[in-house]
């Protein structure tokens, strides 16, 4: 586990840059007993503060990456050197392209139909000698989880990308991971959709200007009420922020 991080709201938050994190992921991958990444954003950070068995997940995440900016500046905030966001979708290609050359496979779990297989032919087209052991969607009822976890587990792979959306994928993780013999679960969310090119992504320049979240409000408005959680977790920041002052204060 990375040496520096910090506690936001409750949640812990890994100082590491994008490279970082892939080496210990790696690293992770040649481990006996697995362990759960997740790329930590402003929302699931909203949910652990009432759902404390979801706050447990990811306290005893083997790496919590910082995913959104709200993270980021309230983590910076508190003096923790997170130096950048790492988010799923940015992860996976420097990750894909170092698991091909370390030759550990990776199973592809989540999104509708065949997305997540289309997913993972774009990345073995961009990451020669990648393998994936396969790829499922991520529509099935936890009567199916046995199953599920069990095809992942004859497929051996080493490295599972879980693309189910924020609370389930690390929940799944948490009750699966151990079944399917992989080594490493990650949480990845939407990335699979922008992968396979089903869902756009900021442009670049948005993104620069660190404002991916309000064109994900402007281009697909039904998310208006999941992105309630972004005031709210400004607000719960400055209360926590104002209330560690008083404390040192006194
Ligand atoms: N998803 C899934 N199974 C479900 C619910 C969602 O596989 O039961 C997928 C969904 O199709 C999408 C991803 O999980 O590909 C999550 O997308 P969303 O944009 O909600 O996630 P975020 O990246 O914001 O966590």
């Amino acid at each position: 586990m990375p040496a520096a991080n910090a506690m936001v709201l409750g949640c812990r938050v890994d100082a590491v840059n994008t490279q970082a994190a892939v080496r210990t992921i790696v690293e992770l991958a040649r481990e006996p007993e697995p362990s759960i990444v997740v790329t930590l954003g402003t929302e699931m950070i909203v949910r652990a503060q009432r759902d404390h068995a979801f706050r447990a997940v990811v306290n005893a995440s083997a790496l919590s990456l910082c995913d959104t900016i709200g993270v980021l500046y309230a983590a910076r905030a508190q003096g923790a050197p997170i130096p950048e966001r790492v988010t799923g979708v940015d992860l996976m290609e420097p990750l894909c392209r170092t698991l091909a050359w370390e030759g550990l496979s990776v199973y592809l779990l989540g999104a509708k139909g065949d997305t997540a297989a289309r997913a993972g032919q774009v990345l073995a087209a961009r990451n020669s000698g990648l393998v994936i052991a396969g790829a499922r969607d991520g529509y099935f009822s936890p009567d199916e989880d046995a199953a599920v976890a069990e095809q992942i587990r004859r497929s051996g792979a080493r490295v599972v990308l879980a693309g189910l959306g924020s609370p389930r994928q690390e929940l799944w993780l948490a009750a699966n991971l151990k079944a399917t013999g992989a080594a490493v679960g990650i949480g990845v969310g939407g990335s699979f959709d922008i992968l396979a090119g089903d869902v756009a992504r900021a442009p670049e320049l948005w993104r620069k200007l660190n404002l991916e979240w309000f064109y994900r409000l402007v281009s697909e408005p039904q998310r208006w009420r999941r992105q309630l959680a972004l005031p709210a977790f400004v607000l719960l920041a400055l209360r926590e922020r104002i209330v560690g002052e008083r404390k040192r204060a006194a």
